[in-house]
């Protein structure tokens, strides 16, 4: 007995999939996992896991991983050693670099990936190849959001935690599918709202779980969420209901902003939104009656022509009623993945240097200058959308990307693949032989999280360490100690032993990181960002002061973008999103056996009415066209959409049914976030059932 039990490790992890941020125990034995056990010092989750945390492990050992470099040698690829591949790697982005210039290569980083691993990435892209042409998938999804807060509040962050939500008097959610996206968060809310009186509203184009479970569920007409946000913070206003004294002492430009809001009258919010009235007068009312309200959003505001606008009016709505500041208030962008936050956080965005610090900034320039000796360069890199508009354009020739499957989530796939085919030598560093490793020159096998250690940081700017539990798989390695490997071929001399040498160095050159140390992260222990110098970390922002120079929040007019419609062939209106127990594209949740027995196949949903009038049932096949593209899948008929509205989950077991085959490369004005949410199609039976 006692054999069996030594031989058994219990290792604590923190999930690899959403950014709730839970952690837990993995038992294993040898390469096996017995069980995964959550701890009731798990500081954001307790005893609770949803679905992927308990049951979504198995692709770690999955016969698919990755276990050797791959190189291309005409259409098919062959295993290679580390020297042979890394040697490569570094001739040709030497050589690039020397022929075309610094900006004509573009780094692609991973929201999958540690923050140990984003910090030395973006360290890589500017201190070594000379470029701040890299960015990570938060322009997929939440850019808009804190772009939003960077303009009104100051920090792109969460305002505070998910103790905080739980404690609301009144929660808002908004374009956001939280009991399937962010499953432990919601059971908070669920509880709050069953037990404790939490009053819950939720505004979204579908029924999903918690608008069923909502005191009020406001259906707008898609891409107008704006103009509601809008309309109920000035018939807030008109009643003077706005919390005069917080407006006086801590916000500027109360005067313009009120102004802006002329044309957002009820009746015009009516007639575009598609809300009635009451329902507006209703939601304004549950706003001023609730002492401390929180408002959590998605994408369905941020994947929009104006995502970056309606993230501002939320943030409006909270400053306007006194929402910022206190426990139990604020602005909650949710974040996706596990650690989309960090890797924003830690600098793999094309104009910030980790910890939201301006690269054009010249102070903070010649901070990481001095301590990296080297010059950096002075011009914000591109982004996503604009480093493949730019290998369209012939602009960027080469490509570095890891952990991310951006040839299938990305927007317009077919345009994002064909800048692929353009590139003169393009490195995928992944755990699997993903989607977009088919277009690479030289695939590298990396390690997934648990066959390393890092840290993650979640939704509420939680950092939280995460310990392997195995070795790395075959010959792959650490994200981070391939970067090193590949630094130090192209003349760098980087010594990091071990992760925690590398966020002593973030911790060093970023102040919001100052007080962020691996002693202080032991075990369960976590710290939210900021950290000062003693380690003293901030569950709740704004207390004291809003991230300006003055302390100041800033009201900030908005106008409405309406949203993108392609003509009136394309007659039906396709959302996409997540499913409980899938995650985003699938490579992951599609390798676990538990979850794949569940959930096998991804389907339609279609409204009654709409199934009735094409004369089509479940199981139906249908061909979806977009003027990008076309995608085929099978129909489950469900009154979670109604009349011409479509939901297809955007996780995609093959190419035949992604949903990117529809998307267009338009986007948010200010972020370049694709207006995934902004979709028509038509559709044509191929099997009515
Ligand atoms: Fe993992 Fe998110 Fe589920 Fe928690 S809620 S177990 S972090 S996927």
């Amino acid at each position: 007995e006692s054999m069996r039990k030594t031989r058994i490790q219990r290792t604590k992890t923190v999930c690899t999939y959403c950014g709730v941020g839970c952690s837990f125990e993995i038992w294993s034995k040898g390469r096996d996992i017995l069980k995964v056990e959550p701890q009731p010092e798990a500081p954001v989750n307790g005893v609770s896991t949803c679905v992927k945390g308990k049951w979504g492990w198995d692709f770690v050992n999955s016969e698919e991983r990755l276990t050797h470099p791959l190189i291309r040698r005409g259409d098919r690829f062959v295993e290679a050693t580390w020297e042979e591949a890394l040697d490569l790697v570094a001739e040709k982005l030497q050589g690039m670099k020397e022929t075309y210039g610094a900006d004509a290569l573009g780094y692609i980083a991973s929201s999958k990936c540690s923050n140990e691993e984003n910090f030395l990435f973006q360290k890589f892209a500017r201190a070594i190849m000379g470029t701040n042409n890299v960015d990570n998938c938060s322009r997929y999804c939440q850019s808009p959001a804190t772009a939003g807060l960077l303009r009104t509040v100051g920090i792109g962050g969460d305002a505070g935690t998910i103790h905080d939500i739980a404690g609301a008097d009144l929660v808002l959610v908004v374009g956001a599918n939280p009991a399937e996206s962010h499953p432990v968060l919601a059971t908070r809310v669920k509880r709050a709202h069953k037990l404790h009186g939490q009053k819950l509203i939720v505004a979204d184009l579908r029924e999903n779980e918690l608008a069923q479970r909502a005191d009020l569920h406001l259906h707008p007409r898609p891409g107008t969420d704006l103009v509601w946000l809008a309309a109920v913070t000035k018939y807030i206003l008109d009643q003077g209901w706005e919390d005069r004294e917080f407006l006086q002492q801590r916000v500027n430009g109360v005067d313009e902003y009120i102004e802006s809001l002329q044309e957002y009258t009820l009746d015009y919010a009516e007639k575009v939104t598609g809300i009635p009235k009451e329902e507006l007068i209703r939601t304004a009312t549950m706003i001023h009656e609730a002492k401390n309200v929180c408002i959590l959003w998605a994408m369905g505001v941020t994947q929009h022509l104006g995502g970056t606008d309606t993230s501002t009016s939320i943030a409006n709505l909270l400053l306007v009623t006194g929402n910022f500041g206190r426990p139990y208030t604020g602005a909650y962008p949710l974040r996706g993945h596990n650690n989309v936050q960090g890797a924003s956080d830690f600098g793999t965005m094309p104009a910030w240097f980790p910890g939201y610090e301006p690269v054009q900034d010249e102070e903070v320039r010649s901070r990481y200058e001095k301590a990296w000796g080297v010059s950096l360069p002075k011009k914000p890199g591109l982004n996503n959308h604009q480093i493949v508009e730019a290998i369209h354009d012939g602009k960027i020739k080469g490509m570095y990307l890891f952990g991310e499957e951006m040839g299938l989530v990305d927007s317009n796939i077919n345009y994002v693949q064909a800048a692929f085919e353009k590139l003169d030598f393009f490195v995928v560093q992944d755990v699997f032989f993903s989607r977009t490793a088919q277009f690479a020159d030289v695939v590298l096998p990396a390690a997934p999280s648990l066959e390393k250690e890092g840290t993650f940081t979640n939704t509420e700017r939680r950092i939280q360490r995460f310990y392997p539990v195995f070795e790395p798989l075959g010959q792959s390695k650490p994200d981070w100690e391939i970067f090193q490997d590949l630094a130090n071929r192209l003349g760098a001399d980087w010594n990091y032993h071990h992760p925690g040498d590398i966020m002593e160095e973030a911790a060093r050159l970023a102040p919001v990181f100052a007080g962020v140390s691996y002693k202080r992260l032991e075990g369960w222990n976590s710290l939210l960002w900021p950290v000062d110098a003693n380690g003293q970390d901030t569950p709740v922002l704004y207390t004291e002061e809003f991230g300006f120079p003055d302390g100041k929040a800033r009201l900030t007019p908005v106008d409405w973008t309406p949203p993108y419609e392609p003509g009136e062939e394309y007659d039906l209106h396709l959302n996409n999103g997540r499913l409980l127990e899938h995650f985003h594209e699938g490579n992951l949740t599609y390798r676990s056996a538990g979850i794949t027995h569940k959930v096998p196949n991804p389907w339609l949903e279609v409204s009654p009415e709409l199934a009735d009038k094409r004369g089509i049932k479940d199981g139906a096949l249908v061909r979806l066209v977009s003027p990008y593209g076309a995608a085929k899948v099978r129909v489950m008929v469900t009154n979670h959409v109604k009349g011409r509205e479509l939901y297809l989950p955007m996780n995609a077991q093959n190419d035949e049914h992604a949903v990117n085959r529809l998307t267009s490369s338009y986007h948010d004005k200010v972020t370049h976030t694709p207006n995934y949410k902004e979709m028509h199609v038509r559709m044509e039976v191929l099997e009515a059932k």
